[in-house]
């Protein structure tokens, strides 16, 4: 069994993303472009409506799958597919965005405490021009394992007897949301494989054997390949652990859009333009 360590512990960055939403970016910015195949992470958040409440009116996506997961506050989304809905904290939105989709989610609050997750999974070649495909995931749907240790909520991959709703993807992604209690340890196997990380949301982690910088809230913490992950609270603290394997082929960004190389980014900007996305 190789442990696996710390590689690089990163600062998510202020940044703002539809109608002004104020979110926290940490994969998908200059020192963690592409963490194959995760190309981006967003936490969005706020206590202060105004930093929401414009939300993200519609917009076009192709080539990726968001996971959006909510834990305080409320989304309203719709797409051109016909899905539609009212994310609740615990919910979880799986979206395979294949050849193309226009949503839109805006804050189903006048106030309160806004908090939630975007993660981008990266679609290889062959995929990227599949219907797309929408799975809405109810908090109570998702794996759970309690012990006096710690709650981990599994929105995809399996701890222990809880196995995630998310089965038979082609990277085979673990995410993981994890509590755990100060002094106590949180271990699980992890393909060799696999690109991971933790984002760490309260508290302070001490990963693997080796010594690394002190762990702070919004950090995310980059993670060498290994087979074993322990995870000990040095306080009691909250995080995401994700991962998934690597797709290996080049990509290429339009905002919204991910493809393989810039033709076809111009080819979905047009395809957008001229009305087909609405049509799948
Ligand atoms: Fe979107």
């Amino acid at each position: 069994m190789s442990e696996v360590e710390v590689k690089k512990i990163i600062k998510a960055l202020n940044a703002s993303d539809g109608a002004g939403v104020k979110l926290k970016r940490s994969i998908g910015t200059p020192e963690a472009d592409y963490i194959d195949p995760f190309l981006m992470l967003d936490e969005f958040g706020s206590e202060n409506k105004d930093d929401y409440i414009a939300g993200f009116p519609p917009h076009p996506h192709r080539g990726i799958e968001t996971v959006t997961y909510m834990l305080h506050g409320q989304f309203e989304h719709e797409d051109s597919i016909g899905s539609k809905g009212k994310m609740k904290p615990g919910d979880v939105q799986w979206m395979k965005t294949g050849r193309g989709i226009i949503h839109s989610e805006m804050p189903a609050m006048a106030g309160g405490k806004l908090l939630g997750f975007q993660l981008w999974i990266n679609m290889p070649a062959k995929f990227k021009k599949n219907k797309p495909e929408y799975f809405y995931i109810k908090g109570n749907e998702l794996g759970i394992h309690k012990d006096d240790d710690k709650i981990v909520k599994v929105i995809a991959g399996q701890f222990e007897k809880a196995k995630g709703p998310q089965t038979n993807h082609n990277v085979e992604p673990i995410y993981f949301h994890i509590v755990l209690n100060e002094d106590k340890k949180f271990e699980c196997e992890v393909p060799e494989s696999h690109n991971s990380f933790i984002y760490l949301l309260d508290g302070e982690l001490n990963i693997g054997n080796k010594n690394h910088n002190k762990t702070d809230n919004s950090n995310l913490i980059l993670l060498e390949r290994g087979n074993k992950l322990v995870v000990k609270a040095n306080k009691k603290s909250e995080f995401l652990f994700i991962a998934g394997r690597p797709i290996g082929e080049s990509i290429a960004r339009g905002g919204p859009f991910v493809m393989n190389t810039k033709a076809e980014i111009l080819e979905a900007i047009q395809d957008y333009n001229n009305g087909k996305f609405a049509k799948y």
